[in-house]
């Protein structure tokens, strides 16, 4: 498989290279050249196989002529193989069409292991065949840095430096990410805000020796892996609930638009997914796009589903590519007026063929709190507050008679606090984590100073040579 940039001037690459690139060169984000189709007959011989196995079917087209299958159903067996659920992703009935398929079995309690934990072995597998060692850094106000060293933590040839600012991430999370037992991990606590700590990463890759010495890379959202480690829990979940002879929707809790993309893909591939529920809280710019074709960048306001607080939702690139047509330079222009203007002019043909597939919906806090407590109170299930805004948007959205997948992305132990003003009591943690605050952190300070924080990676790099 090849892939190309969405804004059209960056080299094309295969699996391997996108998987190491992240962002593509010319700022676009890589696409697959062309979908890879399953047809009913080998949709349905998936059916029944364990999670991992299906994994590697899905994902094997994408990464045809960079990974063999046979290491690629490995490393998903390995990715797999700590959650806590044996289903891995088990789908639990709420109402009458209405599925939750809970995605937060994982490490970190959040879906973003499901692609993270592979995505881990695949850069592992991919670094020693080139003989490469990368140093990832990244930025985290809470829940992507700890599924992202939860996924590299003792990995071969890789480092990982994530910053955090002091005091300012939940306990649970900053003690996902310190108590971590791997020597190929460093958290560093800054003196300063969340931004302090991504403008620090920026101008660590803005230093261009620095980044090449280094060999720095990231493993944000934008990376087509990440993408495709997400497309097989839809496939499973729609097979279980009798795709595909039957249809089916789908219901996301949407923050940069990478897990109801996946969902998106899937239906390219044949799965027969009639609509595409876009979930958001009072950030809810993709809403007010499907609405009124206003897609305008407004200040983040924080709320109760924090994971979904964005301004601008860097993955909806890629969908709007494929609604112009794959012209990129049509994207790359789309793309330089938004940046420009704050408003994404998208012509109003595309914007009803993308209103045909999707539709918005958007929950406010308080509405949040109620729907916690209606959940629980008519169907005994506890949702996080990201999970429950793609439950009641499934269940108040779905067309009638189809049922609805709703993507459950956190675990409610992960927001004791929310769930307790909701219905009264604070959920425990999982077996796995039940001492998480007992376990020994381990970090280091530094001040919101690039100097610092690169003396310490740099030492870090080199800890054994100083030893
Ligand atoms: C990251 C995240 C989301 C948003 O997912 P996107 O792929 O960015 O749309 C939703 N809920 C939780 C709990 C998350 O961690």
């Amino acid at each position: 498989m090849r892939y190309v940039s969405t804004r059209g001037q960056a080299p094309e690459m295969d699996f391997a290279g996108v998987l190491l690139a992240g962002l593509a060169a010319d700022g676009g984000l890589y696409m697959p050249q062309s979908w890879p189709r399953f047809s009913a007959g080998e949709l349905k011989a998936l059916r029944g196989l364990p999670y991992p196995e299906l994994a590697a079917k899905i994902i094997a087209p994408f990464a045809a002529g960079s990974i063999e299958y046979i290491d690629l159903l490995a490393m998903c067996r390995r990715a797999y193989a700590n959650f806590a659920h044996k289903a891995i992703v088990p789908l639990v009935q709420v109402d009458t069409n209405l599925y939750s398929l809970e995605l937060f079995h994982g490490p970190t309690l959040a879906f973003k292991d499901m692609a993270l934990q592979l995505v881990g072995h695949l850069f592992e597998h991919v670094l020693a065949r080139r003989g490469e060692k990368v140093r990832i850094v990244g930025a985290t106000s809470g829940d992507t840095g700890s599924a992202a060293i939860e996924a590299v933590a003792n990995r071969k040839n890789i480092d990982i430096t994530i910053l955090h600012p002091e005091g300012k991430t939940s306990e649970v999370q900053r003690r996902q990410m310190t108590t971590v037992k791997a020597d190929n991990v460093l958290n560093i606590a800054v003196a300063g805000n969340f931004d302090d700590c991504q403008d620090l990463v920026k101008a660590m890759f803005a230093d261009e020796p620095f980044r090449a010495e280094m060999n720095l890379s990231a493993v944000n959202s934008i990376n087509f892996a990440r993408i495709a480690g997400q497309i097989p829990y839809y496939v499973y979940a729609a097979l279980n609930l009798g795709a595909p002879e039957r249809e089916v929707a789908v219901a996301v809790p949407t923050g940069n638009f990478g897990n109801i993309l996946a969902a998106w893909a899937a239906k390219q591939m044949g799965l027969p997914i009639a609509k595409f529920i876009v979930a958001s809280n009072r950030n809810d710019i993709l809403t007010r796009f499907l609405d009124a074709n206003d897609m305008s960048v407004k200040t983040v306001e924080p709320s109760l589903s924090p994971s979904m607080d964005i301004g601008v939702s860097s993955n909806f690139e890629r969908l709007l590519f494929e609604f112009q047509g794959c012209d990129a330079a049509l994207t790359a222009k789309t793309m330089a007026d938004f940046r420009n203007s704050g408003k994404m002019a998208v012509e109003a043909p595309v914007w009803q063929a993308i209103g045909h597939q999707f539709k918005g919906y958007r929950l406010d806090d308080a509405a949040t709190l109620k729907e916690i407590a209606r959940f629980y109170a008519e169907s005994q299930y506890l949702a996080d507050p990201h999970s429950v805004i793609g439950l009641a948007a499934g269940r108040d959205c779905a067309p009638v008679g189809l049922p609805v997948i709703a993507a459950a992305t956190a675990h409610p132990a992960k927001f004791p606090d929310v769930i307790e003003k909701a219905v009264g009591s604070r959920p425990p943690l999982p077996p796995h984590l039940s001492d998480l605050y007992d376990r020994k952190e381990i970090f280091t300070r530094a001040p919101a100073d690039l100097h610092a924080v690169e003396t310490l990676v740099w030492n870090f790099a080199n800890r054994n040579q100083n030893a």
